[in-house]
């Protein structure tokens, strides 16, 4: 079931703009993270600049978070409703290497990492890479 855009907004303190819920309704179709060239090509009349503020606005108010899968260009998705983006929330992604596509997989948290004495843990994200079930078919 879909929120009300800008509920999700709201949620996240990110005034409604129609830029905002036009970039927002994107993320919320897609299935894998989505890259700012990606999201470029689903806009004919946004330049660039536009586009990267809104992600960038999303992600400071932790309704999106960014992904580096290794492939050189960042990806975003949504997170979930209930995600502050700490080291508890986060989650492992998947890197197809067939189709390109980077997955959320929302329901594996990262393993937890014993750091050593007067090491602070930040952030940390982990990429799996492999084959994922739409390609395997
Ligand atoms: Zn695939
Ligand atoms: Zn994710």
């Amino acid at each position: 079931m879909m929120e009300n855009p800008d509920n999700l907004l709201n949620n996240r303190n990110i005034k409604p703009t129609a830029m905002r819920e036009l970039v927002l309704k994107v993320l919320t179709e897609q299935t894998t993270a989505i890259s700012l060239a990606e999201l470029e090509h689903k806009f004919h009349k946004a330049d660039k600049v536009t586009l990267f503020r809104t992600l960038k606005t999303f992600e400071e108010n932790k309704l999106i978070h960014s992904i580096d899968d290794g492939t050189g260009s960042v990806k975003y998705a949504l997170c979930t409703e209930s995600c502050q983006c700490n080291p508890d929330d986060l989650h492992v992604h998947f890197f197809c290497t067939s189709c390109l596509h980077t997955y959320c997989l929302n329901d594996i948290p990262i393993p937890s990492v014993n750091l050593p004495v007067h090491f602070n843990l930040e952030s940390i994200s982990m990429v799996v890479k492999g084959i994922c079930s739409n390609c395997k078919k």
